[in-house]
């Protein structure tokens, strides 16, 4: 093992190894994957991949570090997220090259994600108040009772490739913040960022342990779900792996939240403002290359303007500049793998073949310089009926289907139709109808006008049916419960009474 020293650039790292007990390794696993530049297809490092000695490893160290951290003072605490505030403020350029150099989205797109993170941050910052149990001065004679939450002790963070920052972000804070020790697991795709986080834990002053990264797959993720030493789980990514990670993970008896994947329908109403609608709604489906678990990838549009609206989606598509995530003019980058870049182009074949209307066609789109990129152009698809794939599965790349509907009343129905629930926006200049809306849809987040609804970091983020697997939502006030766990004390310092054998409401003693 070798000491974490002072800041790494990652940006072309060989070797991708792991954080464990605040050391940098490559582990003892000898199975490695090749981390690629989607802008180039090149290979730009190799990712370790965790073995069971490895989990072993890890978990070893966090056990260790947690004990000492949950009882270090909450001042204390605050203190070591108010430093890494700083450290994320003043580096987040270097953490945006490092994600645009393996994940492709565009500079000012990974820094925004880092945005997005740093509320949950500022949010931890105020531990000490998210804190404060409750009291209840005697209850009887000279009984109190007084409630508080203790941290968990061991809990893992394993989290996707689209946002190799802020996802680690929504948990690693609030799960250290309450006083516990968090591993991560990243995505094996973009791995390197966890790397510069970890160095950011270390230069806050954080204890050695209480953050650690953890790399690889399927193997490192069943160790952590199965391991007796990791007592909660948070999970984001696809829905057949949240729903793996869900189950396995309560069968092992820890406390498991799990977000999976989407399908987020925007609805515009015949009164909508449609320019705006229209720049909204292109910038929603095809910031990231669509890569966002929150794009929008459906319209529903009423009949009556649909045409006028498909007018604007068109010439707003066909501006879109496509080119690598490093040059500042571009608005979106490549597709993460070129097996990501042929299913999505096979999806709108297929959609094509059956009936639909390529308005906007990105299949088969060349960037100049960059012919071994993992480019798709933006695509607009009219005339997909439900049935089609483009509909039925999430796409997640540059592709926005467009759906029919007589009005608000069929909206509703086709979003609460479809299995997955985490976002949804209804465009319209009608408080009725944006009331009705809010009201009737099963789903978690909802937009009014506003096309991607990420809450804000005090706030909690989560979708329902196939978007989320357990009761929590991530980061805001319900990472505060999720993290910790409560204790209720009833105490009585007696006046020489007598001991009671009654069991029973305790208003007459
Ligand atoms: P993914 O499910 O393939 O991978 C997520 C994590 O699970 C990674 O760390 C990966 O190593 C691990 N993993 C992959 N296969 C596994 C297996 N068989 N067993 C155990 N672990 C495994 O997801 P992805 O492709 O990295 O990310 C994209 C998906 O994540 C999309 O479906 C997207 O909607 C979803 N997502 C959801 C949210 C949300 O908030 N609901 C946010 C971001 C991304």
């Amino acid at each position: 093992m070798t000491a974490q020293t002072s800041a790494e650039a990652p940006t072309t790292p060989t070797l991708i190894g792991h954080v464990v007990g605040g050391a940098r390794t490559a582990g003892s696993g000898t199975r490695r994957q090749d981390v690629l530049d989607p802008a180039t297809g090149q290979v730009t490092g190799q990712v370790v991949l965790a073995d069971q000695a490895d989990v072993a490893a890890v978990v070893a160290g966090a056990v260790e570090a947690a004990l000492p951290w949950s009882q270090t003072p909450l001042g204390r605490r605050a203190a070591v997220m108010f430093a890494f505030r700083e450290q994320l403020v003043a580096r987040t350029p270097e953490l945006a090259a490092t994600i645009t150099a393996e994940h492709g989205k565009v500079l000012s797109d990974a820094a925004g994600e880092i945005g997005r993170g740093l509320e949950v941050v500022e949010f931890a910052c105020g531990i000490p108040q998210l804190l404060k149990g409750e009291y209840s001065d005697q209850v009887a004679s000279d009984v109190d009772v007084f409630s508080y939450r203790e941290p968990l002790g061991v809990v893992a963070g394993i989290t996707p490739f689209n946002f190799p920052a802020m996802v680690p972000l929504w948990m690693a804070p609030m799960a250290i913040a309450t006083g516990n020790a968090f591993i991560l697991k990243p995505s094996e795709r973009d791995p390197s960022a966890s790397l510069l986080i970890a160095q950011m834990w270390h230069d806050a002053g954080l204890s050695d342990g209480v953050f650690s990264v953890l790399q690889g797959d399927r193997v490192a993720v069943d160790g952590l779900l199965t391991h007796p030493d990791v007592d909660a789980v948070s999970f984001v990514g696809s829905t057949p792996i949240a729903q793996h990670v869900h189950a396995t993970a309560t069968a092992h008896r820890k406390r498991v939240q799990a977000l999976g994947g989407a399908k987020n329908h925007a609805v515009v109403l015949a009164d909508a403002d449609l320019d705006l609608a229209a720049t909204h709604l292109t910038a929603a489906a095809f910031g990231a290359a669509g890569e966002r678990c929150m794009a929008v990838s459906v319209v529903l549009v009423a009949d009556e303007v649909a045409d006028a609206l498909l007018d604007r989606l068109r010439t707003a598509a066909l501006a879109v500049r496509v080119a690598p995530g490093t040059d500042p003019a571009s608005d979106m980058g490549p597709v993460i793998t070129r097996a990501a870049q042929q299913r999505i182009e096979e999806i709108v074949t297929e959609a094509v073949d059956a009936g639909a209307r390529a308005l906007v066609d990105g299949r088969g789109h060349t960037v100049a310089g960059y012919e071994g990129g993992f480019f798709v152009g933006p695509t607009v698809l009219d005339g997909v009926t439900t049935d089609m794939r483009a509909y039925a599965e999430e796409i997640f790349g540059p592709v926005l289907v467009v759906v029919r509907v007589s009005g608000l009343a069929e909206a509703v129905e086709v979003v609460n139709a479809n299995p997955y629930g985490n976002g949804t926006a209804l465009f319209t200049a009608s408080g009725e109808a944006a009331r009705t809306f809010q009201r009737s849809v099963h789903v978690g987040m909802i937009g009014i006008n506003v096309p991607i609804p990420v809450p804000v970091g005090w706030h909690s983020f989560g979708g329902w049916k196939d978007s989320l697997f357990g009761e929590s939502h991530v980061y805001g006030p319900e990472a505060v419960k999720f993290y910790t766990r409560g204790k209720v004390v009833t105490s009585r310092w007696p006046r020489a009474a007598a001991a009671s054998f009654h069991f029973g409401r305790t208003t007459a003693s």
